[in-house]
């Protein structure tokens, strides 16, 4: 399998005969992230090679250095086979941006929200997937008024994916933390059999004690992919988690950069 890096948690995965993209439609021009190249956006855009044969887009959640709906729709709308999974709120952007030919690629859109910490089993031209509902990582600001904590990303709804392309056994966590409620231990717990090859995985849940747990004992990756990392952190990042764990690591330097597995 080849995995292409995109930008921040955006990844194209290849095997003989799939393709899939990870929260890679977006327009990478956020720094501190690394920049998608706009030849790079156009291609996806367009879905001309290297993209121009993807059998599945998926996305965690919709902010915006995740998704982008313009890119999206472009994307869908020059592949006609191509499918889409998503939380319903990304449908909903789609719909609202894009009224007059959202009609076009609505067959192609499928959108998902089990109950929390549950999942959707879905297969797509023999692509294997359990889409998790899990909450986004907490981002707490203090409310002005009141002088409250508040949760900014409380209203975001974000799934994480396990994926089977060909035999590899894929995970990628998204934005999601694990968090106090006893209940986010459990969608990795059936983990513990899966042999998973590759886990997409943030610093943040890398360094997040229960989150190390969870990998040590439940993902048990032979391969970790560190994700959502700053430009500036990369070299900082790698030297405190080649301690921690001893799965394989990579830490991608530039979009377009490309491992085999
Ligand atoms: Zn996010």
């Amino acid at each position: 399998m080849e995995i292409t890096y995109i930008s921040n948690e955006g990844f194209m995965l290849k095997t003989e005969n799939k393709s899939v993209l990870i929260d890679s439609l977006h327009r990478g021009e956020y720094p501190p992230y690394d920049l998608i190249q706009p030849h790079v956006l156009e291609q996806m855009q367009k879905a001309v090679e290297p993209f121009d044969k993807i059998d599945l887009v998926l996305f965690t959640h919709h902010h915006y250095d995740h998704f982008d709906p313009y890119t999206t729709i472009l994307h869908l709308s020059n592949n006609s086979k191509v499918k889409l999974v998503a939380p319903p709120q990304i449908q909903e952007i789609l719909k609202q941006h894009f009224s007059e030919i959202y009609d076009l690629v609505e067959g192609q859109i499928h959108t998902s929200l089990p109950k929390l910490y549950a999942y959707e089993s879905m297969s797509f031209g023999g692509i294997e997937l359990k889409a998790y509902h899990v909450p986004h990582g907490e981002y707490l600001v203090m409310d002005e008024i009141t002088g409250d904590k508040a949760n900014k990303h409380a209203t975001v709804k974000h799934l994480m994916f396990l994926l089977n392309l060909d035999g590899k056994k894929i995970l990628h966590v998204g934005d999601s933390i694990p968090n106090e409620d006893k209940k986010s231990i459990e969608p990795y717990k059936e983990m513990i059999d899966e042999q998973i090859d590759v886990a997409f995985l943030s610093n943040w849940f890398i360094l997040n004690p229960k989150g190390k747990e969870i990998i040590e004992k439940y993902i048990k990756p032979e391969h970790i992919v560190i994700m959502h990392l700053e430009s500036e952190d990369k070299n900082q990042i790698s030297k405190e988690v080649y301690k921690k764990f001893s799965s394989k690591l990579t830490i991608f330097e530039k979009s377009m950069d490309s491992i085999r597995i």
